[in-house]
């Protein structure tokens, strides 16, 4: 892998066993007979709820409507009858109102023919709306509304738009396929994000272990004849963060509490500009999105595209069930994603993944005390100094956290994996930067 580019600081190497799906096509996965569709599936504020129970809707009709400028679009991923309005934990233990909804009726898009629209002839804030209306968010793990992302502030400029197929997260090959399967939608959504933040650049990077991909999108984008530079990249975690992807990439790094655009650079995920294409050309809310169902627990582990609000329960059923008791179930991959206890958590926008892991997949070894080794330090690729974030954070002292740059934490768990004593490091961070924004809304 020498040659290679990669981020400089800090990283791991976790197993990747993708070998489990990487050569699975995507399947659609079956509609189940009540979607769950929570109202804060994004970052920021909850959506409006605009039905009640008793109400009947409509195949990628609007049930949440966006509340703020940081805030999205929710549709219904299925016709229907809405049973009630509830309150549901997501994946990441959260709580949140949902729209529960009775599967019935006539589909409007499922197994029709969509009208294709002429994207070309739209404006830039045309784009954006469609984008905004329809309700993307990234959907690489961040959910931040799109159209906000792509609004480039005045004074700034995108020197660079860098796609993200890295998908580094061990076990996950959502974007794999789609890059294998989706190749040409995902160079017209480079075109359309070009045409709405006017890069002077175009790269696109994807770890050296998915060869397929490299070749296959550096021929759609010969074919389109667009400019983009397919850059091969070692295979490192967490290379998928955008921050370590644009040091891979262009050399420069995001300062703390900075953005990519104030180093002149907008990035996004191959999952979210294929989701892009789809809101712009046939005018598709995000009512679906493909995921990994893996583990060894998973009796025939697959890439499947699933309708938001799709129970995971109903998921597992259909990938065969478990093949044995899974010692736990996370959703989104072994590294940053919530072991979650209860199967009727539904899948949402930003669920990339579920895996159910054998106890000989996961670190079984009990906690005990830090011995100071260090390796936490070397992993960061923040530059962080994990053990004594945690050690502040355990007494309660997140102030003191705070100076010591707590908020640049990514949640990577690159320091928890190479922990010999097994803390829970990245448990530690998420509750202090819970409380640190606690204490701020309350000042
Ligand atoms: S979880 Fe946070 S502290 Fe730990 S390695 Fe990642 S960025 Fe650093
Ligand atoms: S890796 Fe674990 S044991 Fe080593 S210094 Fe960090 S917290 Fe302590």
């Amino acid at each position: 892998m020498k040659g290679l580019k990669t981020f400089s600081r800090g990283g791991v190497h976790p197993p990747g066993r993708k070998n489990l799906t990487s050569s699975k096509a995507i399947k659609n996965a079956v509609i189940p007979t009540i979607s769950i569709v929570p109202l804060s599936q994004h970052l920021g504020s909850p959506s409006e709820c605009l039905v009640k129970a008793g109400d009947n809707v409509t195949e990628g009709m609007l049930i949440g409507k966006s509340t703020g400028f940081i805030s999205a679009n929710i549709h219904s991923p299925v016709p229907g009858t809405v049973k009630e309005i509830k309150d549901v934990y997501l994946p990441n233990g959260m709580l949140s109102k949902a729209v529960s909804i009775e599967l019935e009726g006539e589909f409007d898009r499922l197994g029709k023919e969509q009208n294709k629209r002429d994207w070309e002839g739209f404006s830039k804030e045309e784009l954006l709306s469609m984008i905004a209306d329809n309700g993307v968010v990234g959907l690489g793990g961040a959910t931040f509304p799109v159209n906000v992302k792509l609004s480039i502030p005045k004074g700034k400029k995108a020197e660079y738009f860098v796609v993200n197929g890295v998908e580094c997260e061990p076990y996950l090959t959502a974007d794999h396929r789609l890059m294998l399967e989706k190749a040409e939608r995902i160079i017209k959504g480079i075109q359309i994000i070009s045409k709405i933040v006017e890069p002077e650049k175009i790269a696109m990077g994807i770890e050296i272990n998915k060869p397929d991909a490299i070749e296959t999108m550096k021929k759609a984008a010969a074919e389109a004849g667009i400019p983009l530079d397919v850059v091969p990249l070692q295979v490192k975690y967490p290379q998928g963060d955008e921050k370590q992807l644009l040091q891979a990439i262009t050399g420069r790094e995001v300062p703390s509490g900075a953005l990519p655009i104030d180093i002149g650079c907008v990035v996004s995920n191959v999952g979210t500009v294929h989701a892009i294409y789809e809101a712009v050309v046939f005018n598709k809310p995000l009512i679906e999105r493909v995921l990994t169902v893996t583990g060894g627990a998973i009796a025939n582990p697959q890439n499947l595209k699933v309708r938001i609000g799709t129970p995971i329960s109903s998921i597992i059923e259909e990938c065969g069930g478990f093949k044995e008791v899974p010692e736990k179930v996370v959703v989104g991959g072994p590294m940053m994603g919530f072991t979650i206890y209860d199967l009727d958590t539904p899948v949402i926008k930003g669920t990339s993944g579920i895996l159910a892991l054998t106890s000989s997949e996961i670190h079984g070894a009990v906690r005990t005390s830090c011995i100071s080794c260090g390796r936490c330090i070397q992993a960061c690729p923040m530059g962080l100094n994990p053990t004594t974030l945690f050690k502040y954070i355990d007494h309660g002292d997140y102030t003191e956290a705070s100076e010591l740059g707590l908020m640049d934490c990514k949640e990577c768990g690159s320091c928890g994996f190479v922990c010999p004593a097994r803390i829970p490091l990245i448990q530690g961070m998420r509750l202090g930067k819970r409380m640190l924004r606690k204490k701020k809304v309350k000042a």
